[in-house]
């Protein structure tokens, strides 16, 4: 069990005593510091693998073309270029669809569908793009605070400071560096793209998202490396200056959105793998994000 509690003893009792910080010391533990030394035995204690974890959770939604996007966003799109037994008789780049030795699909999509990585470069001209996100702070502690039965009657409600405190007094202070993620319910609203967005006659979204005060806390007071939610956005649906964006990404976090399976994982305890996509340059991109415990 790589829990936010022993991760923390594991810092007090070696972090400090070899001046190491603790983002190097969970890089290490996270097994993203490729060749360091320190400590392996305590390593292995504090490192989850899918070996030791007794449940992996799979928070990535399946990406489809009927998949709710941003409104106004392109749909996902898949086109198969080669197929091994089927065919319609037209030519992919490596032949004839029919017959050929491989199966493989053309994909398009924006970066931002299903579930998926914002980089501080998408709300941040300074932030950096979504290859150079550092490997350890892909792997994280997963806090999830629930606000499913505010949302269920409030589809505006925003994640506030105080909700943050209330987990808190339930659950311990806040891992360092871990991810904050908003559990709004609204995962059930997936298979119904228009439950999903939730747009009123004007065309504007009512969806829950984090307070932009509660985005500052966090990367204020506490020791986040990312913030994620069940929703298209980290933000509030009818929000028209992305704060909470604006927070996060602004102060180099990265924002992971449209997660699935909150429910289903503790809300402190797990940790989070987060398969964010590396091309050159990316704003941020469709990622596949486990959860063990
Ligand atoms: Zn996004």
């Amino acid at each position: 069990m790589c829990s936010p509690r022993i991760m923390s003893e594991v810092y007090e009792r070696i972090g400090r005593r070899a001046n190491v910080s603790r983002r190097a010391l969970f890089g290490v533990l996270g097994g993203a510091a490729v060749g360091a030394t320190l400590a392996p035995a305590l390593a292995a204690r504090a490192y989850a693998t899918p070996a030791d974890a007794t449940s992996i959770v799979d928070l990535t939604h399946v990406l489809t073309p009927q998949f709710p996007v941003w409104p106004g966003s392109r749909q996902f799109e898949m086109h198969t270029v080669a197929s091994i037994t089927t065919g319609n008789g037209s030519t992919g780049s490596l032949g004839p669809i029919g017959g050929s030795a491989f199966y493989l699909n053309e994909l398009r999509y924006e970066e931002h569908t299903g579930t998926h990585v914002d980089a501080p470069a998408h709300a941040s001209v300074d932030g950096i793009t979504v290859e150079q996100i550092p490997a350890a702070d892909l792997i994280a502690p997963i806090a999830v605070v629930d606000i499913a039965a505010r949302a269920a009657t409030d589809n505006d409600t925003l994640l506030t400071r105080q909700d943050l405190l209330e987990w808190e007094e339930r659950h311990g202070r806040l891992s360092s560096r871990c991810i904050v993620a908003m559990h709004s319910g609204w995962e059930s609203r997936v298979a119904a793209p228009g439950a999903f967005t939730n747009q009123d006659a004007l065309g504007v979204q009512h969806t829950p998202g984090f307070a932009p005060e509660a985005v500052d806390f966090l990367v204020h007071e506490r020791d986040i490396v990312a913030i994620g939610s069940d929703t298209l956005s980290i933000d509030a649906g009818r929000s028209t200056t992305y704060g909470a964006h604006l927070a996060a990404l602004g102060a180099g976090k990265y924002g992971i959105e449209v997660l699935a399976n909150l429910s289903t994982i503790p809300a402190s305890g797990a940790t989070c793998m987060v398969g964010a996509p590396t091309h050159a340059g990316g704003s941020g991109g469709p990622a596949r994000v486990l959860a063990l415990f």
